[in-house]
Formats: C-alpha cells, sequence, structure tokens
C-alpha cells in the first residue's frame, strides 16, 4: 500500500508532544511492515536547527487561501534511522516562528489560515511530487480539513481518484474551532457549513471536519475511543463521534524502542536491563540526585514527573500533594516540563522550598526526560485524561513503577498492583480512580509501602513492568488491517 501520512509535528524535526513521536515511529514500523510510506509536514523555524540534514528540492508552487495566491516550497529528507522520505512545505510567513501553534501561552491568531495553507499545500503536493496515494492519514486538527479537500475540491482530479482517508485524533481537547468568518479562508463553498460537515456551534472547526469527511477515524487507545463518545471526555463531540462510531477504531501507540530502551540509552549513566536493573538503577538514581543538587540518598524514593504543565495532567494535585510527602516523609521528587506560566511557577517555588528535596526544570529536554525515566523509582502521572500516554509506558520499561490515572490509555497499559494481578503477574503499577487529593495521596501511600516495606514484591513488579512489549509492530499491523478495509 502507498500510505501518505500528514502531520503538523514530526520528532525530531518539530515536538511539542506525543504527536511527534508517533508521526516519527508509526511512519517506520508501517514502512517495517513492507508498505510504502511518505510523510509530509510544515518546515518551522525550529526544523532548520534539529541537527538533521534537510535539502531543497527547488520545486515551488501556488496555494490558493482565501483568494490568495501564496508561495509554496518544498524541502526534502528523511525519518531519522530510516529510508522514508520526509517533505517539508515550507512557507516563512506562517512557520518561521519562535513556537509552532503558540508563544507564551497564546495561540497564534491566524492559525486557522496557517494550516489551511498547509492543508491546501499538501494536496497540491500530491500532483506536484506526482505521489501514489492509497491511504491518506491525516491527524489532529491541523489537518483535519484534508479529507474534506479530498472529497469537496480534488476528488475527481486525476491522481487523486483512488485514495482512501483516514484521520486519527490524538488528543480531542484540541479541535482547532474558529470563527465562522474564517471559513472562506478554506475556499469551500458555504453549503458545506453545516451540522453533518463543518460547523460546530456556529463555529468552524477542523478536528470534526476531519471526523465527518475521513473514511476512518482511529483514536490512540482502545479506552479513549470509548471515553470520546461520551459527555464526560467528548469535549462537544460526543454525538458526532457516536454517529461516526461504526468507522472508529482505538489503537493504542507504541513506543519507540531506538530511543526508549534502558540497555542502549546514550543519556544515562548506567545502562541496564531486567538481569542488570538492581546493579545500575541506583547508579542513575545516584547521578540524577547528583546533577539536580537533590540530597543523594539511596533509600529516599524519587519521584519523577516529564510532561506538558497542564490542566489536563494534573499538576495542579501534584504540586498540592508535594509538602506532606516531603516534609513527613523525606521523599524527593523531580520534574521537567513547560506549559502552563501558573503551573510552572507553583513547581519552581516548590524546588525553592526544598532544594534538597525537589528539582523542577522547566524546559524541553530530550536528555533530561531521559535521565528521569531511569533515575527515579516512581512515575506520576495523575492525568484528569489521557487520550494514550507515552511516558508511562517508558517508565514501565526503564523499570520505574507508574502511579496513574484509571482514564484513557493509561488504563490499557497500566496494570494496578493487587493480590490477583501479583499472583498472575500483571501488575504493573498503581492506578488512583478520582482526580483528588485523597485519592492520590493514599495512592501514593499504597505505592510507597510496597516500596519501603515489601521489598520482594516491588522487585516483582519491577520485573513484570519491565517485560512488557509495548513496541509499534502490533498496532501497525492494526492500521493496516483498517486501512485495507477502509481502501475504496
Ligand atoms: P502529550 O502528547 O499529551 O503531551 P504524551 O505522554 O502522549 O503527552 O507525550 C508527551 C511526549 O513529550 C513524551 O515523549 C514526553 O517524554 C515528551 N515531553 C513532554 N514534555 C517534555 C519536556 N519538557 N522535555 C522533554 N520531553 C518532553
Amino acid at each position: 500500500m502507498n500510505i501518505l501520512f500528514v502531520s503538523s509535528e514530526v520528532a525530531p524535526f518539530a515536538k511539542t508532544g506525543g504527536l511527534a513521536d508517533v508521526s516519527e515511529s508509526l511512519p517506520a514500523s508501517l514502512h517495517d511492515l513492507k508498505h510504502n510510506v511518505t510523510v509530509i509536514t510544515p518546515f518551522y523555524n525550529c526544523t532548520l536547527n534539529c541537527g538533521v540534514p534537510i535539502e531543497d528540492t527547488g520545486l515551488k508552487y501556488m496555494v490558493s487561501v482565501g483568494g490568495e495566491l501564496i508561495e509554496a516550497a518544498i524541502l526534502k529528507g528523511k525519518i531519522v534511522d530510516s529510508d522514508i522520505t520526509i517533505y517539508f512545505i515550507k512557507q516563512d510567513r506562517y512557520f518561521n516562528r519562535a513556537g509552532l501553534y503558540a508563544e507564551r501561552g497564546e495561540d497564534y491568531k491566524d492559525n486557522c489560515e496557517r494550516f489551511v495553507f498547509f492543508c491546501r499545500a499538501v494536496m497540491e503536493a500530491i500532483d506536484v511530487l506526482k505521489l501514489d496515494v492509497d491511504i491518506l492519514h491525516t491527524n489532529d486538527w491541523q489537518t483535519g480539513l484534508i479529507p474534506a479537500y479530498l472529497s469537496i475540491l480534488y476528488r475527481k482530479r486525476a491522481g487523486y481518484e483512488k485514495i482512501s482517508t483516514i484521520h486519527s485524533i490524538h488528543n480531542l481537547a484540541y479541535q482547532g474551532i474558529f470563527w465562522h468568518w474564517d471559513m472562506p479562508l478554506t475556499g469551500i463553498g458555504w453549503e458545506h457549513f453545516t451540522f453533518d460537515e463543518m460547523e460546530f456551534y456556529g463555529k468552524l472547526n477542523l478536528m470534526k471536519t476531519g471526523v465527518m469527511f475521513a473514511n476512518g477515524i482511529t483514536t490512540v487507545s482502545p479506552r479513549y475511543a470509548v471515553e470520546i463518545q461520551s459527555q464526560a471526555f467528548g469535549c462537544g463531540m460526543e454525538s458526532v463521534l457516536r454517529y461516526r462510531s461504526p468507522m472508529l477504531r482505538g489503537i493504542l501507540n507504541g513506543t519507540s524502542t531506538r530511543q526508549w530502551n534502558p540497555a542502549t540509552d546514550k543519556f544515562i549513566v548506567a545502562q541496564y536491563d531486567r538481569n542488570t536493573v538492581n546493579e545500575n538503577k541506583p547508579k542513575c538514581k545516584k547521578n540524577l540526585q547528583e546533577r539536580l543538587g537533590l540530597d543523594i540518598h539511596e533509600g529516599s524514593p524519587l519521584i519523577g514527573l516529564v510532561g506538558r504543565l497542564a490542566y489536563q495532567k494534573g499538576i495542579d494535585l501534584i504540586s498540592d500533594v508535594i509538602p506532606l510527602w516531603v516534609e513527613k516523609h523525606g521523599v524527593q521528587f523531580c520534574m521537567l516540563g513547560m506549559g502552563d506560566p501558573v503551573l510552572e511557577e507553583r513547581l519552581v517555588s516548590l524546588a525553592e522550598r526544598y532544594p534538597k528535596n525537589v528539582a523542577a526544570r522547566i524546559e524541553f529536554s530530550d536528555e533530561w526526560s531521559h535521565l528521569i525515566e531511569a533515575g527515579a523509582d516512581i512515575f506520576l502521572m495523575p492525568s484528569r485524561y489521557e487520550p494514550c500516554g507515552l511516558n508511562q509506558m517508558y517508565s514501565q520499561i526503564y523499570g520505574t513503577i507508574p502511579i496513574v490515572r484509571s482514564t484513557g490509555g493509561l488504563v490499557d497499559t497500566v496494570v494496578d498492583t493487587d493480590d490477583e494481578t501479583l499472583d498472575n503477574g500483571t501488575a504493573t503499577g498503581f492506578s488512583l480512580v478520582e482526580d483528588n487529593l485523597n485519592d492520590l495521596n493514599t495512592t501514593i501511600w499504597r505505592t510507597l509501602n510496597t516500596y519501603w516495606n515489601k521489598k520482594d514484591v516491588w522487585q516483582k513488579i519491577i520485573h513484570n513492568a519491565m517485560r512488557q512489549d509495548f513496541s509499534w509492530r502490533k498496532s501497525a499491523e492494526q492500521y493496516i488491517r483498517f486501512y485495507e478495509k477502509i481502501r475504496q
């Protein structure tokens, strides 16, 4: 099959979250299954400095945005360590900026126009590059217009007739909702501004557009696929998703075994596997404590956190419970993330208050994320909702026991510890049910009680966790089966 995978972020060229990881790893796994994959993404300011060679194809063409013709240039590179071609659409007016979608917590005012341009440029690129496409796979709101363009404007063009579309939802909370006067920018007629196509409570909704026009829809875990059809998690789209549910699948994200493997990790001081974890993980912990200026203490539990600092991730809850665990029990915390300035400030002030027990790094750093995954004993992820989540999987692979809230992909990837799951060898972490302080404290207590007082059980959980196979292969096979089903 010829698959064209379109995403607004692909690691390491541009990344704000899990979408970038998926957009790097899934195409590579589809390629491993002997399919022909091409990737297209915007060329951002950060793409220039990502350290991977990119060449100019010399190809330029004009793209219509709200009646104005704007130039698109195509650059070309390879997905890292693969043979997969990735094309970059370059237009500095839209993408040569400090952020991908926002700066200092504020969305760019012209985000609709920027991604209308990108989607239209992708549609034209199929012709310009003479791509043979069976499956056009789009991701999140930024590319939601593409299935609509195909069915409304391009279907009859030579080379586009046989294309089928899949739209993937990575996070339904971000839908790309814009005022209705952005509709003319798209070049699609007002007759499509209806509740069963692009309109959403009087506004233009690009995620909904993708969901309504794509032949198939996926989201990133089986549990989230069910949750988003309910009012609690549907972000207003629940009835749309229920309507489209016969063509909706939840397929779990995988992890990149090249990047996330403690036996080959180039960032950590002592590499390890299941046989050497007891000997080498403590060395990683000591190194992490040293580098963060924390007290060096093998026996104090070190709890890690890596992620966007957002309400979604329960960061407010974490900052509320830290004083208790530090003051009463000498627990240590190391946190890496960026996001909401209020939450950033809360973590920084906790680090200032408890310099020997709490460290907060407000930055985006691959290196620190690896050091934390390897050096921490426990990983905290009490998300209010979590479409899939990656760090709880990285943690298990690194023998770092996750504490998660039982929602979305966290349910599909972490098995709570109790007598039964210990007996049958499936226990890999600890889960809390409600997103409140009481449940969080009780679950931290349950975890630490095991860590301190039941050393053999703790070892068992580490070994169960490190045995998990979160590689992409199984999921890539599910995508292929779904592609085959929807192919026209
Ligand atoms: P989301 O996509 O909701 O942000 P995921 O868990 O799916 O959450 O993916 C987040 C990805 O981004 C993970 O690979 C995580 O390690 C990475 N990440 C998030 N924040 C940072 C940061 N500050 N530094 C390095 N990596 C980060």
